[in-house]
């Protein structure tokens, strides 16, 4: 059939929700659409450090897409992409290929190591439901065998996290409340436990003013988390990181690194051309010089005009990107004019554990403690709201109502 097919790689918050938009405003006369993923569930990326220190059930975190996205009018592939040849028109699989008319790349993030030396072999990183379980039931294996093991060392109760940026710093927040629960558990001393965050940078969060940043680490601080500014990490070790111009050695039996991420490894492999992991998109977010291909979500770079520099990538900018791939490919269907993208932020909240937090919300105004956490979780339920209406907040929602 002369049909147009369009292709989505990625169920993220990028693909899902594009997929999502082109049901609403496409006919199955008017297109066919395809959604790629490597799983057959969808998972909330910004709820991974939770995951990873284990205050929620990696269940909570992710949801079926068949629930969410009719079988019926999109047929989904569960299956990993490869590469992408766009001069065929063709994405190959791990067991399978695929062909397009039109293709929406949304395949996500990825840790990024800056090529530091042993970072990839030897710490963990947080990037899918996986790698971030491995590591809450990293931890909680050390607590375990403390006990059991004679020649268990302190160190092996220490947690090392490199970088302090909004992952680290929510994911210390989520192990200042997790570790007073696993020491209970397994009998050990609060007094072992070390959890201690490395940053680079002279400030922690500096996307946030200082009264801000200074209630954050007060906050962390009073809870037991140790915070080393401007102690850059050069390397890391089957031990630990090392750390400043002195090369002093932090051991830890746990390290993650959480110094910052890139788009999928997939761009690179496809041979496309990259700006710091990332493609570099027009501002009707397709892909230079590309008629059919646009880039969304944490595999592009969406130029702010305004501050002349690239959005910062967030699962906000990524929805509302989506929003115009799907009227974009629509107008393309329907040989319309394209429209640009223009982002409406919201504003940020970054959680300090379940119940403190601080954030900028409309446009200036300042939250901090319980109102921010509640701000945060409200806006975790939205998105679930925005992938599967009611009846998946009440399934999966982070504020249960009574
Ligand atoms: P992803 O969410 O990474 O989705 C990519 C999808 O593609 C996944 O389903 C994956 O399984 C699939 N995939 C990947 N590779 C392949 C392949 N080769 N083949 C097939 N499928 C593949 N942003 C906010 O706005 N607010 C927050 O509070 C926030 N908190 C965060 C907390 C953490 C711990 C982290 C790590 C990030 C947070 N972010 C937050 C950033 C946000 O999560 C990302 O910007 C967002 O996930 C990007 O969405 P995406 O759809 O591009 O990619
Ligand atoms: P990031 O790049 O924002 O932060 C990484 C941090 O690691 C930086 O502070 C950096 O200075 C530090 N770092 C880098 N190299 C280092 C080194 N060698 N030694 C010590 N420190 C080093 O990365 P992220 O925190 O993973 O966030 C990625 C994206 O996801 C961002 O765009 C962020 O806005 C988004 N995000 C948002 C939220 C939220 O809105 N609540 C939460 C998590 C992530």
């Amino acid at each position: 059939s002369n049909k147009p097919k369009i292709v989505v790689l990625g169920a993220g918050y990028a693909g899902l929700t594009t997929t999502k938009r082109l049901t609403k405003m496409l006919s199955p006369e008017e297109a066919e659409i395809v959604l790629v993923n490597k799983h057959n569930y969808h998972y909330e990326s910004t709820w991974l450090h939770e995951v990873a220190a284990g205050t929620i059930n990696p269940n909570q975190a992710r949801v079926m897409i068949s629930d969410v996205v009719s079988p019926k009018r999109v047929r989904l592939v569960y299956d990993a992409v490869v590469e992408i040849k766009k001069d065929e028109k063709r994405v190959v699989l791990e067991n399978s290929e695929i062909s397009y008319d039109y293709l929406v790349i949304g395949l996500g993030f990825e840790s990024n190591d800056f090529g530091i030396k042993g970072m990839g072999e030897n710490a963990f990183a947080i990037e899918d439901i996986d790698s971030s379980r491995l590591i809450s039931e990293h931890i909680e294996y050390q607590f375990a065998k403390y006990n059991n093991d004679k020649n268990a060392s302190e160190d092996s109760l220490h947690i090392l996290v490199g970088g302090a940026g909004f992952t680290g710093i929510e994911l210390v927040g989520e192990l200042a409340d997790k570790v007073p629960e696993l020491c209970k558990k397994y009998d050990v001393d609060r007094n072992k436990v070390r959890i201690i965050n490395v940053e680079a940078a002279p400030s922690i969060l500096p996307m946030f003013d200082k009264e801000l940043v200074t209630y954050a680490k007060k906050s962390l601080e009073d809870r037991g988390v140790e915070i080393k500014i401007g102690a850059a990490i050069s390397e890391c070790t089957p031990e630990g990181f090392i750390v400043g111009e002195e090369k002093e050695l932090i051991k830890a039996g746990t390290v993650i690194w959480t110094g910052g991420v890139k788009g999928s490894s997939v761009l690179g492999n496809s041979g496309f051309e990259l700006v710091k992991g990332k493609v570099n998109v027009n501002s009707d977010l397709r892909m230079p010089e590309e008629e059919n291909v646009f880039v969304i979500g944490d595999c592009s770079w969406v130029w702010n005009k305004e501050a002349d520099r690239p959005y910062p990538p967030t699962a906000q900018l990524a929805m509302q990107e989506a929003d115009v791939v799907a009227a974009n490919l629509k107008a393309l269907i329907t040989n319309q004019p394209l429209k640009d993208f223009v982002f409406d932020d919201k504003g940020t909240v970054a959680s300090l554990g379940h119940s403190d937090g601080i954030g900028n919300v409309l446009s200036g105004y300042k939250l901090q403690g319980k109102s921010a956490a509640a701000m945060k979780k409200v806006v975790d339920n939205r998105s679930l709201f925005m992938m599967g209406g009611p009846m998946l907040v009440l399934k999966k929602g982070k504020v249960r109502p009574f």
